[in-house]
C-alpha cells in the first residue's frame, strides 16, 4: 500500500470514530451534522455522507472529493453531505484549516437563535474561542448559506468557531481532534452561560 493510501484510510477511520464521538456526546442529533478532514498538503478532502447519522459513519463510506466540489472516490449508493459547498470554501479561505466539523448542538443552536456572538462566560473560552460569531440562517445545502459562511470567515479571518443562525454550529482546527474539542467547547459554554443566566440572586431575580 503507498504512503499515500495508508494516509487516505487514516483519515477515514479518523473521520468516522469523530463523527460517531460528536454523535453520542450529543452534539447532533437524528441525521444532522457533517464532517470533513483535509488530506494534508493536496487539494483533495474527506466527507461525510449526505443523510446519515453521524452515529453510523463508517470509514468506507467517506467521500473523497476535490477543493473545485469534483468527486474522487464515491462509495457505493453515497452523495457528499449537502453542505459540502460551505466545508470546501473554508478550507479554500483558510489554508490553516486541516478539519471541519458542523454540528447541531441543543444549547449552542437555542444561543445562535439570538443572532449574536456566543456569550463566552468562561475564561477558558475567551482564551480558546476569542469570538464565536453568528452568520445568518438560509436553507441548509443552499449557495445563501455557502456564502453566509464564507462571509463570516472572511469577516473573521481568524475564527475558530462560528454559530449559524436557527441552525447550529462550524468549527475548525488543524486536525478533526481539535475541531471535535472546538464544537464540545462551544455547547459546553452555551451550557454555562444559560446556567449562569438562570441562577437566582439573593434579591430572588436573576443573575
Ligand atoms: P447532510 O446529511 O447532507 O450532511 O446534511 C446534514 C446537515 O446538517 C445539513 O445542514
Ligand atoms: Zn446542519
Amino acid at each position: 500500500m503507498s504512503h499515500e493510501t495508508e494516509i487516505v484510510n487514516r483519515l477515514r477511520n479518523e473521520l468516522a470514530d469523530f463523527s460517531k464521538r460528536a454523535f453520542y456526546r450529543g452534539l447532533v442529533g437524528g441525521t444532522g451534522g457533517n464532517m470533513s478532514v483535509r488530506i494534508p498538503g493536496t487539494d483533495q478532502v474527506l466527507i461525510t455522507p449526505t443523510g446519515v447519522s453521524l452515529g453510523d459513519v463508517e470509514p468506507d463510506i467517506n467521500l473523497l472529493v476535490k477543493l473545485d466540489g469534483t468527486i474522487i472516490e464515491n462509495p457505493p449508493g453515497q452523495r457528499p453531505s449537502k453542505e459540502t459547498s460551505f466545508h470546501l470554501a473554508v478550507y479554500q479561505l483558510r489554508p490553516d484549516a486541516g478539519a471541519i466539523a458542523h454540528v447541531h448542538p441543543p444549547y449552542a443552536t437555542a444561543y445562535s437563535n439570538k443572532g449574536r456572538s456566543l456569550p463566552l462566560v468562561t475564561v477558558s473560552s475567551r482564551a480558546v474561542l476569542k469570538d464565536v460569531p453568528c452568520v445568518e440562517c438560509a436553507v441548509p445545502g443552499s449557495k445563501e448559506l455557502c456564502d453566509f459562511v464564507g462571509g463570516g470567515i472572511r469577516r473573521h479571518p481568524d475564527v475558530r468557531a462560528m454559530l449559524m443562525k436557527e441552525h447550529g454550529i462550524l468549527t475548525l482546527g488543524q486536525d478533526l481532534k481539535t475541531a471535535y474539542y472546538l464544537a464540545d467547547l462551544v455547547e459546553d459554554t452555551a451550557k454555562i452561560a444559560f446556567i449562569a443566566a438562570n441562577i437566582q440572586t439573593d434579591d430572588g431575580g436573576p443573575s
